[in-house]
Parts: structure tokens; C-alpha cells; sequence
């Protein structure tokens, strides 16, 4: 067995872990206890990584095809790049270097983004560049900049165990960033006295261990700033040496506060009066503030300025440069930072320079070794599928990220995918929506397989190590981007050129020169160069180096002995006069605000256990323990008024789509107010996930749309028929595989030489069924998909609609095609061992399969109550005989005591709330439930909920 220290590859925490491999196989991962970010912890995302890299439904070789419509087929890596330097050489001959563009992203390592960006914009010689960064960060880099002069987070991890009172705003860290959660509960603990303060609509796990959570309405968080500013000024709270010697600007800021008191705050926030009032006191009279903050500040149509007025607070507080204070935005992916600092988005050039600068592009082109930077401003990533779907944009090439699935308003982006000229997709699994419509998928290495730098929130940057080679023909990203900018310079050269007429010759020798790289220290290192004498100067910085001392944070200049933890220590800013300056910014609300058509607000965000578009996580089958199907969490006054049930269907629509959902009751939304997670996409649910209803309005000086909020209406639903099936594969996992070929078809994709993929794994099997299943969620006007189990995973399909006229009384009243469909698709059909009960009269039929008196498949149509504690006795594999009568009896009720466990709030230690709420009512307290059940001892990620079960049984007793 060999171990590896790398990096998680999930959020931007950063947290260092050690891969423990065997030849090629990864199989175990554990957090690194020397890394700064975590000292050993992972979350649950994190320490399941290793069950993740199973080979199914990875992209394992190149694939194309030449025409739209058609199946792609497999091809060598050689007849892949070179369709795709001759396509897109085409079209910049055609049309010009801006009628291409790439769309990277932030699960990219540095290195992979700079040779990217320098791609684009010094190769082809186009700003087309943008990154799904910009859905997560753009806000809070423009909110820097405006503010303190700099993308560069001020303060560091170490802040968090030094303040006095943390500002948590529209961040659910218990759930979006669990490790630094658990940091934040250490730090309590150390210094009882510390005050926190959670904004957020929800009442969420974060917001539980807050001493004060103000629930403010959606869009109203500048009011609330803007009135805490009121209350400092009027209680002599504010800093008046600090503003005076390093900021500029506060006059104004203070003339444009005075309106707003606490009390117009309190009407237009939803807030009580007086805990704004507080919220101010705590916040100004600390001894050291620091401000936690993510995607509820940033995904907004206003979000630099939500940004900004927080930034004012701490600079009109001097709660920065010092231990314990500061504004600290949390990144949301892994490497969003790296990307920043390579400048790899439409409007950045690498080592923070910007675009619009003049002498930015020369300095950058000068680098490069380049005539000229291109000045027009690129597409940012809404412009950029606009442009698409326009045509103006005509080729595009998507790398480590799912537009398809993760922009809003997705019905305009899959038809701007649709319309578009060519499309490549590089991308280490090929199961993903945006796969769905690539002329050209090129498989890349991932987690695990990869070697390069990232950079966490804290600026703090990680050397990570590959750990096994790279799978089948996958190849790491920055390679193909060279592979691709070499190929495409001689295909430049055979169209005659593209930066103008006559063509200029050599532009294989250029790129030959450009790309010169072989190894990703090489890339490091012209990267490095490129920050001299910049804020983010890490001159001092080498892979050894990271080797030997572990990660450091920039800036780390050349004859520097350490990193830095902390910046604007001196009170001068990255400003041309040293002064931060502060922002007049006002209350503007949501980009869509309620009406009489659409009454409620829809809020996304995120679960604990799934990450971004479920590409890794889900396909393990563990992580759908917590929330296992696409909820919409309904306050129950919202459902009464609607005589909606808890647990039934609904029709969510805004202005832009509409899709069917199941609710749950749920008290952490106000009335009015609606959560539905962002992770589910089309690949799990019909409808296409949540961002079938968001909008694409965006913040007019960082372009991050307002993925947070809309418009919406909610309606009863009630299904004509529902269809539940439930199918594990066999132990060690290979009868998947064997799945009709009709199944595999309409997934858009088929393996290499048709052939199904090598399995082998535990849970290959099951990815091999999940795959089957993805067709039915065409197929239904309801539908959602996932897994459940953990050592053998069970894929779960629920599913309804309107029902097609019954031809078949023998199946139940339902179509007799889709019942041999579904039973075809997940094998159910022609095994010996089948248990089938049909009830014409009441529309129920039933199918169940036995192996080894192992219950391994069950269909059910019609009546379905019996999910929970099949779903169980399946993955638990348990013998078959003891409850043969009951699997498939008229009204199937479990035998008793055998009603399903309820989900699972500890993934580490498999415990469910059903088992904790017993032990609570039997008198255990969290040492004894700890000691007991063990839920709550190893990751903590569950430990906010635990909490929660036992304030409610103590309460209940
Ligand atoms: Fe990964 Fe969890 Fe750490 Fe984030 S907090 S980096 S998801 S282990």
C-alpha cells in the first residue's frame, strides 16, 4: 500500500488528506494531520473520496462525432484534437478569434488554468474565457477590489480561534464548509464569551449555533449593514483614528446611512428591531470581529455591493489587519483562488492584473512573448451561453464543469448548447447533463490522478500529488490544452491564419513556443515569474519547497522566510494611496420580486453531504443517506393554506420553467419562503433540478448571476400512478453490466467500442443501473433518482405522471410497455426467482427478485408504501424468506419492528434518527449517544444535528 498527501478536491477549505493506493486502486483516504487546514479532519464529502473513483461512468477515451445528432463514437486521442483544432480553427477563420470560447473551472488546478488562459487570450487571442467561478466568487473579488484595492482575502483559519464575535453572512459553513464548522465550534468552546452572529433566510444548522440569527428576507442584507453602520455611528462604535488614517470615502457613506435607522432596517429586512440593534453592538464593540461569508452575499444580482457593505462595517470598525478580524469571504470550490490568480476569467490577466489596464495586457503580452494582449472585454460566463445561443459565440470548449446542469435559467443554456457549431467537453466523467450535447468528449484525469498547485480561501497554496496513474486513455488537463494549442497552431497555420488578413505565418512555431511545457512545475514556474513584484508575489514559492515545509500562503516573495497570514497588517491597502476606500451602497432588493403570479421566494443552497452538480458524489451511495431524493422544503403554514401534504408532489414554476417536486414540512423557512438544494440536476431528477426556475440577472460589475433567489409558484400535484423500483448489483459488483442495450443508448454515450466499461468495484454495479435508470426520468413527468445502502448500493427510482391509457389488466391497470420496460432496463424480467402480485382493480402491481434468498430488485406500480423498508432490507441484505409474505402483499406492510431506520444523520458510523431519538428518550445525553451509537466521533459533520434530536426529545419529554 502506498499513501499520498494531496488535497480534498470538494470546497475551499482545502483540506489536506493522505491517499492510501494499491497499484493502480485507490482505496482509502484520511485526513493529513499536519496540513494547516484541517489538522487531520475531513468532512463527510471528503473522507468518502475514495469511494468515489470508481471506473463506471468515468471518461475513460476520446469520443466524437461528426455529425449533430449522431452517436458519438470512440477515437484515438490524435483524431479527437485534430477534429477539434480543424473545427475551431474553422470558425476563428470564418469568424474570428471571438466567435470561440472556453469555460473552465474552479476544480482546476493552477496550472491547468494558466496554460488555459494563456490559450485563449495569447495563442487564439481572445478574452472568451470564463469559469464557473464567476457563479461563486466574482462578487467577492470585485467586492475587494472596490474596497481594500486587492483580490486578496485579509484574514486567515488561525482568525477564527482569535475573535471575539463572528459575523456569519448568507453562509451555511456547517453544511457548505463542515471543517472550518468544526473550527468554529472548537473555538467556542476555547472562549465561551465569543459572540456569533448568523444572517441567513433559513434557520439553518449554522444558524442554530448562533447566539443571535437574523432572519432577514432575501436581497435585504445591504439594509441590514447599512443599519448596523447607523447604530455604531449613533453608539460611538465606529473607529474614528482608523478611518481616519487609512480609509477614504466615509463622509459620504455616513451621510447615505443616516436614513437608514434600525427601525426602517427591522421593516424591510423582517427582523426585529432590536436585534439589529444587537447584532451592531456585538459586532462594533468586540475586541476582534471577522466576518464569515459566502454564495448568500455573492450569488446575488447586487452582490459586489453586498460585499462591499459588509467591508464597510469592518473598515468603519477597524476590525481588520489584526488577529481575530477581518473580512473573510469563504471560496466555494477548491481552486477558485488559483484561478483568480492566473487571471483565468474574461475580465482578469494572470497574477491579478486586469484586462481593462493598458499596461496590464502589455505587461502580460511582454511575458508571454506576444504582440499584443486582445483588449475587447471577454464573455463573461451568462454572456458567454447568450452569445451561444446567439451565435455570435460558435464553438465552445467546456473543461471540469457542468453549465448544463450548475447556470441559471437552463432552458436557454441547454438550447444555446443545442444551437451551438461545436462543442468539447474535457472532463474526467462522461455522465454528466453537459456531456448530453459534446461533439467531443476528451477524458481528464481527476482527484487522485492529478498533480499540480491550489490555492484555499486562506491563500493558502498545496502541492497535490497524483496518487495512481491516470485511468484508461485520460490525460491531465493542462496536458490536453497543450496537446490542443499545438494542433490547433498548425491547423491556424493551414487556414491561412486568423489574426488578420494576409495571414501571419508560423503559428505552430508560435504555439510551439508558447506551450513549451512537459511537466506541471514547468507551468509553476512561468506562473510564479508572473507574480513579481505583484500583491500575490510568490517569487519565494517552489514545489520543493512545498514539499519540505508543507503549504504556505501568499504572498511569499523571493528571500522571504514565511508565507503570509495576515494582510493590511500596517493599515495600508493595495490602493494607489494606501487607503481602503469605503462604498455608498443602498438597499436594492431581489432581481425578481414576488407578484400576484408568482408569490413565493425560491432560495437555493446547499446540502451537507452532495457537492455542486453530484458529478462525484453521486455516485456514492453513502452520501444520499442524509437527504436522499430532490426536496423542496415547504414552511407547513405555506402547506396547510395549499391543502398540500407533507411528502406529496407539487409544480414549482417561475417565469422561465416549471418542474415536479416532493415537499417537506419544514420550520427552517419563514412562510413564504422556499428552499430547494442546487445539486439536483437532470441526471437525478426530471425537470432538470432547480436551475430550471432561477434567472439569469447578474451584478453589473462582477456578472455573478442571482442564483440564490426567484420568483416562484407552487401547486398540488397529484400523480395518476407512482413507480418505485429498487435494484442492487451483486456483491463486488459486476451485473450491471450485462444491462439491454436500449438503456445505455439513450444516455447519449457509449463506452469505448460499445462494450460496457471494466467493473469490478463494489458499487459498480449499482453505477451501472443508475445509468439504465437516467432514461426513465425522460419518461415520467415526475422522477428522481439516486442511491441508498452503503457497502452494497441500492439505486432508488421514484417516480409518477399522469397516467397513459391502460392496455393491459393483467399488469395492473398499467401499460403493459412500461412495465416490461422497466423491469427489462433493471433487470427484473426474466429471472427464474420473480415474485409478481398484480390487482387490477386497484392498480397495483408488483415484482419483486430473489437471489441466493437475497432480495436484490423490487418494482412496485401503484402502491409504494413499502419504499422505506424494502430500500433497507435490500441494502442490508437480508435473507429474503423471513419476509416473503409480506414484500409484495396487498397493502405491503413491513413485519414488525422492521419499519426502516428514517435517514441517516451520521454517515461516519451509519447511525439513523430513528436509533438517536431512542437512545435520547432513554435518557443518553451527546456523551452518552457518542459512546452508545459513536454518531458524531469521527468527522463531527452531523454533530449540529445530534445536538438538535436532543434538544427536541428533551423538549418532546
Ligand atoms: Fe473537503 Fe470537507 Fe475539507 Fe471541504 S471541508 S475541503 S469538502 S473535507
Amino acid at each position: 500500500m502506498r499513501e499520498t498527501r494531496s488535497t480534498c478536491c470538494y470546497c475551499g477549505v482545502g483540506c489536506g488528506v493522505i491517499v492510501e493506493s494499491e497499484g493502480q486502486r485507490i482505496t482509502g483516504v484520511r485526513g493529513d494531520p499536519d496540513h494547516p487546514a484541517n489538522f487531520g479532519r475531513l468532512c463527510t464529502k471528503g473522507a468518502t473520496l475514495h469511494l468515489s473513483t470508481a471506473p463506471s461512468l468515468r471518461a475513460l477515451q476520446p469520443e466524437l462525432r461528426l455529425a449533430r445528432n449522431a452517436p458519438r463514437r470512440a477515437a484515438a486521442w490524435d483524431e479527437a484534437l485534430e477534429l477539434c483544432a480543424a473545427r475551431f480553427a474553422d470558425v476563428i477563420r470564418r469568424h474570428g478569434p471571438d466567435a470561440v470560447a472556453f469555460y473552465v473551472s474552479g476544480q482546476l488546478l493552477t496550472e491547468d488554468y494558466y496554460v488555459f488562459n494563456k490559450l485563449a487570450k495569447g495563442l487564439i487571442g481572445t478574452n472568451n474565457i470564463d469559469t464557473n467561478s464567476r457563479l461563486c466568487m466574482s462578487s467577492a473579488v470585485a467586492g475587494y477590489k472596490l474596497t481594500l484595492g486587492a483580490d486578496a482575502p485579509p484574514a486567515c483559519y488561525d482568525d477564527i480561534d482569535a475573535a471575539d464575535c463572528l459575523f456569519i453572512a448568507g453562509s451555511n459553513t456547517a453544511f457548505a464548509h463542515p471543517v472550518m464548522f468544526r473550527r468554529i465550534e472548537d473555538a467556542r468552546r476555547a472562549r465561551p464569551d465569543m459572540k456569533i452572529i448568523v444572517v441567513d433566510p433559513r434557520r439553518t444548522d449554522t444558524a442554530e449555533a448562533a447566539d443571535l440569527h437574523l432572519a432577514i428576507l432575501p436581497g435585504t442584507d445591504i439594509a441590514l449593514f447599512n443599519a448596523m453602520l447607523h447604530v455604531m455611528l449613533w453608539e460611538g462604535l465606529t473607529d474614528a483614528r482608523f478611518i481616519r488614517e487609512h480609509t477614504a470615502g466615509f463622509d459620504a457613506l455616513k451621510e447615505a446611512v443616516r436614513e437608514t435607522t434600525p427601525g426602517m432596517a427591522a421593516q424591510i429586512c423582517g427582523v426585529a428591531e432590536q436585534d439589529i440593534i444587537t447584532a451592531a453592538r456585538w459586532f462594533g464593540g468586540s475586541a476582534a470581529t471577522l466576518s464569515l461569508y459566502c454564495q448568500g452575499l455573492n450569488q446575488s444580482a447586487h452582490g459586489t455591493h453586498n460585499n462591499a457593505a459588509l467591508i464597510n462595517l469592518h473598515l468603519a470598525t477597524g476590525h481588520i489587519g489584526r488577529p481575530g478580524a477581518g473580512p473573510f469571504s469563504l471560496t466555494g470550490q477548491p481552486n477558485a483562488m488559483g484561478g483568480r490568480e492566473v487571471g483565468g476569467m474574461a475580465n482578469l490577466l494572470c497574477a491579478h492584473r486586469d484586462l481593462a489596464n493598458p499596461q496590464h495586457r502589455a505587461e502580460v503580452a511582454q511575458l508571454w512573448g506576444v504582440p499584443a494582449v486582445p483588449e475587447t472585454p471577454g464573455k463573461t460566463a451568462v454572456e458567454l451561453f447568450d452569445a451561444l445561443r446567439s451565435g455570435e459565440v460558435k464553438a465552445v470548449w467546456i473543461a471540469c464543469t457542468n453549465p448544463a446542469q450548475s447556470l441559471p435559467d437552463l432552458g436557454a443554456v441547454h438550447e444555446a448548447l443545442a444551437r451551438a457549431e461545436f462543442v468539447v467537453l474535457q472532463e474526467a466523467f462522461r455522465d454528466t447533463e453537459t456531456a448530453d450535447f459534446a461533439d467531443v468528449l476528451l477524458p481528464a484525469t481527476t482527484w487522485g490522478e492529478k498533480e499540480g498547485t491550489l490555492t484555499n480561501s486562506e491563500r493558502r497554496i498545496s502541492h497535490v500529488r497524483a496518487a495512481v496513474p491516470a485511468p484508461g486513455q485520460a490525460r491531465a488537463d493542462w496536458r490536453i490544452a497543450v496537446d490542443f494549442a499545438q494542433r490547433l497552431g498548425q491547423a491556424l497555420d493551414d487556414d491561412g491564419g486568423a489574426r488578420g488578413k494576409p495571414a501571419p505565418p508560423g503559428r505552430a512555431d508560435e504555439a510551439r513556443r508558447l506551450f513549451p511545457y512537459d511537466t506541471p512545475e514547468h507551468i509553476f514556474a512561468e506562473h510564479r515569474e508572473s507574480t513579481r513584484g505583484r500583491d500575490l508575489d510568490i517569487t519565494g514559492l517552489s514545489y520543493a519547497l512545498l514539499d519540505e515545509r508543507g503549504p504556505q500562503q501568499w504572498p511569499f516573495p523571493e528571500g522571504a522566510a514565511n508565507g503570509t497570514a495576515r494582510l493590511y497588517t500596517d493599515g495600508r491597502f493595495a490602493t494607489a494611496d494606501g487607503r481602503a476606500r469605503f462604498v455608498v451602497v443602498r438597499h436594492q432588493g431581489v432581481a425578481e420580486p414576488t407578484d400576484a403570479r408568482y408569490p413565493l421566494h425560491l432560495t437555493t443552497g446547499r446540502l451537507r453531504d452532495q457537492w455542486h452538480g453530484m458529478s462525484r458524489t453521486g455516485k456514492v451511495a453513502r452520501l444520499f443517506s442524509h437527504e436522499g431524493e430532490p426536496l423542496l422544503h415547504v414552511h407547513p403554514a405555506d402547506l396547510e393554506r395549499r391543502a398540500i401534504a407533507d411528502g406529496a408532489l407539487v409544480r414549482l414554476a417561475s417565469r422561465r420553467g416549471a418542474l415536479l417536486v416532493r415537499v417537506v414540512a419544514s420550520d427552517v423557512v419563514r412562510p413564504g419562503q422556499l428552499f430547494m438544494p442546487m445539486h439536483w440536476g437532470g441526471q437525478f431528477m426530471a425537470g432538470g433540478g432547480a436551475n430550471r426556475l432561477t434567472l439569469p440577472a447578474t451584478d453589473p460589475i462582477s456578472r455573478q448571476p442571482e442564483l440564490k433567489h426567484c420568483a416562484v409558484r407552487m401547486e398540488a400535484f397529484t400523480p395518476a400512478h407512482e413507480v418505485v423500483v429498487l435494484r442492487r448489483a451483486a456483491r463486488g459488483g459486476t451485473d450491471g453490466a450485462g444491462l439491454h442495450p436500449h438503456a445505455r443508448h439513450e444516455t447519449g454515450s457509449l463506452p469505448p467500442g460499445g462494450a460496457a466499461p471494466a467493473l469490478g468495484r463494489p458499487g459498480d454495479g449499482a453505477l451501472a443501473f443508475l445509468e439504465a435508470a437516467r432514461p426513465w426520468l425522460r419518461r415520467f413527468d415526475y422522477a428522481s433518482l439516486g442511491l441508498a445502502g452503503r457497502e452494497v448500493p441500492v439505486v432508488v427510482l421514484r417516480a409518477g405522471g399522469t397516467a397513459p391509457a391502460s392496455d393491459d389488466p393483467q399488469h395492473g391497470g398499467r401499460p403493459s410497455w412500461l412495465l416490461s420496460d422497466l423491469d427489462r432496463d433493471f433487470g427484473l424480467g426474466e429471472a427464474a426467482q420473480t415474485l409478481t402480485f398484480a390487482d387490477a382493480r386497484r392498480n397495483v402491481a408488483k415484482r419483486a427478485l430473489v437471489e441466493d434468498d437475497r432480495l436484490v430488485g423490487v418494482r412496485l406500480v401503484g402502491e409504494t408504501v413499502a419504499r422505506p423498508w424494502l430500500t433497507d432490507w435490500i441494502a442490508r441484505e437480508q435473507p429474503a424468506r423471513p419476509v416473503r409474505q409480506w414484500l409484495l402483499a396487498p397493502v405491503a406492510q413491513p413485519p414488525s419492528g422492521q419499519g426502516g431506520r428514517g435517514r441517516v444523520v451520521c454517515n461516519c458510523h451509519d447511525v439513523a434518527e430513528d436509533e438517536i431519538l431512542a437512545a435520547c428518550r432513554a435518557g443518553a445525553d451527546l456523551p452518552g449517544l457518542q459512546a452508545r451509537l459513536g454518531c458524531g466521533t469521527s468527522c463531527g459533520s452531523c454533530l449540529p444535528e445530534v445536538r438538535r434530536l436532543l434538544a427536541s426529545a428533551a423538549q418532546a419529554a
